[in-house]
């Protein structure tokens, strides 16, 4: 057996045994801030489950997404992504890392100066995917969001649920085994944001775990998932099949 086999089996050991998502005793200071933005956090999330994190702004629910993302290390304890360690990542294994997670924004964050097609494609081409294949993929993922009509649309000229969708193709397309969104349905309006929040749900049933921080209690209340809520830097509640809880 090969090292990069056994380090392979090693992981997948450590995600059946702690979850695919691992927070030891994580706190997050940022320098020159006073509280923690997440504080001696511990949280375990298991191979294809869909949890919701909730709670009020600045309770420090993206940076428990940046923290996942290796956007940050934590400042004590360990945040640990499908088998690894984030602060024990060496630079030149940040770039595989990052590709086996999909990330979705409140703002979309598109190429404004490109056509659908191309911000999808733009993933495949940073990880070198074979032309021939790459032009089988985008379709198809482009078809499963409802897009494929308007693959040559410019992405200025869609409007934000059609944002989001190709921002969700973007993420998915290069099957990436954790879907993390922030606040994805933020800019969108209620129908719009469901169809986005059924897509993931979709993604999910497929076998993708997902990990969606919002702050709206009708999609919490309505998808009966796990709901993870936090309060200043701490997990006040996790509740299978939660329910959205209001502050005050
Ligand atoms: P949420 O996403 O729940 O609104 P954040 O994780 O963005 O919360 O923020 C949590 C806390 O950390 C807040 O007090 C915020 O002001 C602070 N914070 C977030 N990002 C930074 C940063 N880059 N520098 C300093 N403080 C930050
Ligand atoms: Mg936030």
């Amino acid at each position: 057996m090969t090292l990069k086999e056994k380090n392979r089996i090693k992981r997948e050991n450590f995600i059946e045994d702690h979850g695919i998502i691992y927070l030891d005793k994580v706190s997050m200071s940022y320098p020159e801030e006073g509280a923690p933005a997440v504080d001696n956090v511990s949280l375990r999330i298991d191979k294809g489950e869909f949890v919701f994190i909730t709670g009020d702004s600045g309770s420090g629910k993206s940076t428990m997404i940046k923290l996942l993302l290796r956007e940050l290390v934590p400042t004590e304890g360990s945040v640990y992504v499908n088998g690894y360690n984030t602060k024990k990542l060496r630079h030149g294994q940040i770039p595989k890392f990052r590709r086996s997670l999909g990330v979705v924004f409140q703002d979309f964050r598109l190429l404004r100066d490109r056509n659908v097609y191309e911000n999808v494609a733009f993933a495949q081409r940073i990880i070198e995917v074979p032309s021939a294949q790459m032009r089988r993929n985008v379709p198809s993922i482009l078809s499963m969001v409802g897009l494929a009509g308007k693959y040559k649309s410019n992405v200025r000229k869609l409007s934000g649920g059609e944002q989001q969708r190709v921002a969700l193709a973007r993420a998915l397309i290069n099957k990436p085994s954790i879907l993390l969104a922030d606040e994805p349905t933020g800019n969108l309006d209620p129908s719009n944001s469901w169809e986005i929040m059924n897509m993931i749900d979709e993604i999910n049933a497929m076998g993708t775990t997902v990990v969606v921080v919002t702050h709206s209690p009708e999609i919490v209340n309505a998808m009966k998932k796990r709901v993870v809520t936090m309060r200043k830097g701490i997990i006040v509640n996790d509740e299978e099949e939660g329910l959205y809880i209001n502050e005050d």
